[in-house]
């Protein structure tokens, strides 16, 4: 069902605390952990604590939540004093989304190009 918790989810798996991260922020909603394989000075990823499959999936099921994510995107880059950031959901394989739980990728703290290819 369409937010709860998949045993075969690497960041449900974080939420509950069965893998490691190095968790920034968490809220009663969601979790904001730094990226295992950052791309930027600042890499973090912003997920909801339910399971939603990507920003599509979380946007149509649960937009208050999208809502939740968006803010906590914006209070990493707020602590982290980012000036200029991206905030980027892959959305499907052929944008490269490699996790299929929703997340927002915060990145700062270095020039980011675009396009972004
Ligand atoms: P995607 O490619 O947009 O789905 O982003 C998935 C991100 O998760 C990638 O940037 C990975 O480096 C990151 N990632 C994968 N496994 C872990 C982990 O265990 N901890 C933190 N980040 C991870």
């Amino acid at each position: 069902m369409a937010g709860e918790p998949q045993d075969d989810c690497l960041f449900c798996k974080i939420v509950a605390g069965h893998v490691p991260a190095t968790i920034v922020r968490e809220t009663e909603t969601t979790v904001a952990f730094r990226d295992i394989n950052p791309q930027a000075p600042t890499h973090v990823l912003v997920i909801p604590k339910a399971h939603y499959e990507n920003a599509a999936a979380l946007a149509a099921g649960a937009p208050e939540l999208a809502a939740d994510v968006l803010r906590e995107a914006q209070s990493v880059a707020d602590e982290d004093k980012l000036e200029s950031y991206r905030i980027v959901f892959n959305t499907g394989a052929g944008a490269g989304q490699t996790v299929w739980h929703a997340h927002a990728h915060v990145l700062g703290g270095r020039g980011l190009q675009w396009p972004p290819g």
